[in-house]
């Protein structure tokens, strides 16, 4: 336990929390992103960015949801010992706040990789005239 969330959170890309958000396209802005709440489309309508072949890590994020779950299911039974509130309350409370903070963990994880692919790619590649 205390434990933050990792080496992984940066702050040299400004605008990558709403890219996260919204599902901003690398190159064009779009927001194309996400094809479903956690899912990386598999290219942009707007400009055509191969999204499928940017994404890499899938099992990565996987297992970053399964470490996140387990953190907040243990978080649950800790303020269910302490607090002891009705079955339902803790449901209320935490089932949204569950599938929430995993789904923006996903989102987020998937659009740092993703953006560092990007700009890895576009690196490598010789500039367009
Ligand atoms: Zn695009």
């Amino acid at each position: 336990m205390g434990q933050g969330l990792g080496p992984d959170a940066q702050k040299g890309q400004p605008g990558l929390g709403r890219a996260a958000l919204f599902g901003l396209c690398p190159r064009c802005g779009a927001r194309t992103l996400f094809e479903a709440p956690a899912r990386i489309a598999l290219s942009c309508d707007a400009c055509g960015l191969d999204l499928g072949a940017l994404e890499r890590g899938g099992r990565l994020a996987g297992v970053l949801t399964m470490v996140l779950a387990v953190f907040l299911i243990g978080a649950a039974l800790g303020v269910d010992a302490v607090l002891r509130p009705p079955l339902w309350l803790s449901a209320l409370v935490w089932a949204p706040l569950t599938v929430g903070a995993v789904v923006f963990a996903l989102r987020f994880y998937r659009t740092t990789l993703l953006y560092r692919q990007y700009e890895a790619a576009r690196a490598k590649e010789p500039a367009q005239p």
